[in-house]
């Protein structure tokens, strides 16, 4: 009843203030029963290349050699010869790649948070919000726009913002828990206002969310389970995944994204593989000449924002790695799949031999290992020193378990460096992010 009353509350007032935030919804849902998507996909980077090279200086004189600059863009060869637009081109041509025929109120600059290199900044374009793909992902899994939902953050929004949020959502109940370190009392009433409320999705930042649920684990304490736990903003450890999953009750959501294009993936309820939004962004797998791998096979990623009108983002190098899958899903969806991404933005730990370890590699050996730890961090110093730093959940515990995961890493760098560790209250923060490795080698 409740529910339902909600439901009409929730979907009168979207209509009334929002209808174009309806419109884009309903194109949401209808963009999965078009014949091709594929072919749609193509034809909105067709558009979207024609307005780049008319209303952004950037791409004017990136593409001005192309034959495409006279002839558009007329199969995916033409396509294909695009050169990617590099970090570090999207980081010093901001004014440049901005489209001339955007009003300012039209879009909103964000930036990232520094932990993965040089911070940049793009424009979100406002006429084309995430939310209708977050609504459709959120139906996947059985969640409607109007139930209640919790969320775990490490810093407090603006009030502003807040109030703003409380109105937009009304008279949905949402509740939230936002404090870098946060104290027993804090949680204990998080836990309260949970229960009260039974959202039906919890969601936040990797490592918090995970930080709540050994929280759980560790008094017993049983919670409302949600219909799903979303995270954000860090790869997941398969063994974080688990413990989410058993402290939630709840199946626990990856997804892909990030600061310049937030909804590129996520996964449905089969969790074989995340669903690319093949409607709103083109992601491609390349080799070195940027050139399209195979399915399955890892490549490069570059991103094409299909929706940002204001700040166009055509093959965009962002330094992620991932690959396609060459199956398509038990759940019916046409939209196809993509791994999970591992080690985010090419981060590695190198010897001085020139032996790199990837940071998905180190995930994936260091899995098993993670439940004795509420986080940690390798930093590696500029002489190839590398400190794993860990905040442990059982002092004895993560003491002992430390000392082989160094000793694991050491083998692996072929005992060419200096492992150490040390316990830490909490991990070097990097804007808002806790990375996993932090390294220092690039700058010598
Ligand atoms: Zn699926």
């Amino acid at each position: 009843m409740q529910n339902s009353l909600s439901k009409i509350l929730f979907s009168l007032k979207t209509k009334i203030l929002s209808p174009k935030l309806e419109d884009l919804h309903q194109n949401t849902v209808d963009n999965l029963h078009v014949e091709n998507i594929a072919t749609l996909n193509f034809e909105k980077r067709q558009k979207l290349f024609q307005h780049a090279i008319k209303h952004s200086n950037f791409y004017r004189s990136k593409y001005k050699h192309l034959k495409a600059f006279s002839t558009g863009i007329n199969s995916h060869e033409d396509f294909l010869r695009l050169p990617p637009m590099t970090r570090e081109e999207l980081r010093l041509n901001f004014d440049e790649i901005k489209a001339n025929n955007v009003k300012s109120r039209a879009c909103k600059k964000v930036s990232t948070s520094g932990s993965t290199g040089p911070s940049v900044s793009v424009l979100h374009d406002k006429r084309h919000p995430e939310t209708p793909i977050r609504w459709r992902i959120l139906k996947w899994w059985g969640v409607e726009p109007w139930e209640n939902q919790a969320f775990i953050y490490r810093f407090k929004k603006p009030l502003l913002e807040r109030i703003v949020n409380t109105l937009m959502w009304w008279p949905t109940k949402r509740v939230f828990l936002a404090a870098a370190n946060p104290t027993e009392q804090q949680l204990s009433k998080f836990v309260r206002d949970f229960n009260n409320i039974k959202p039906s999705l919890l969601q936040g930042y990797v490592d918090v969310v995970f930080e709540f649920a050994l929280y759980l684990l560790d008094n017993n304490i049983d919670i409302h389970p949600p219909k799903m736990v979303w995270v954000t903003s860090a790869p997941l450890f398969e063994e974080q995944r688990e413990l989410m999953q058993k402290a939630f009750k709840a199946p626990v959501c990856d997804q892909y994204g990030n600061t310049e294009i937030m909804l590129i993936a996520a996964e449905c309820p089969e969790q074989n593989g995340l669903h690319i939004m093949e409607d709103t962004v083109h992601i491609e797998f390349v080799d070195e000449n940027n050139q399209p791998v195979p399915p399955n096979t890892s490549g490069k990623v570059l991103l094409t924002d299909l929706t940002n009108y204001a700040f166009p983002i055509i093959r965009y190098e962002i330094g992620d790695e991932g690959k396609f899958k060459d199956h398509s899903c038990q759940c019916g969806c046409p939209l196809p799949l993509m791994d999970n991404i591992r080690g985010r933005q090419s981060k590695h730990i190198a010897t001085p031999s020139g032996l790199q370890i990837k940071g998905e590699h180190i995930m994936a050996m260091f899995d098993g290992h993670m439940k004795f730890f509420k986080e940690i961090q390798l930093r590696q110093s500029p002489d190839y020193t590398v400190c794993i730093y860990y905040v442990p959940r059982e002092v004895e515990k993560g003491k002992q378990e430390i000392k082989v995961m160094a000793q694991m890493l050491k083998q692996r760098t072929r005992v060419e460096i200096t492992i150490t560790h040390e316990e830490v209250k909490q991990v070097k923060r990097v804007g808002k992010k806790s990375p996993i490795i932090i390294s220092e080698l690039q700058k010598i």
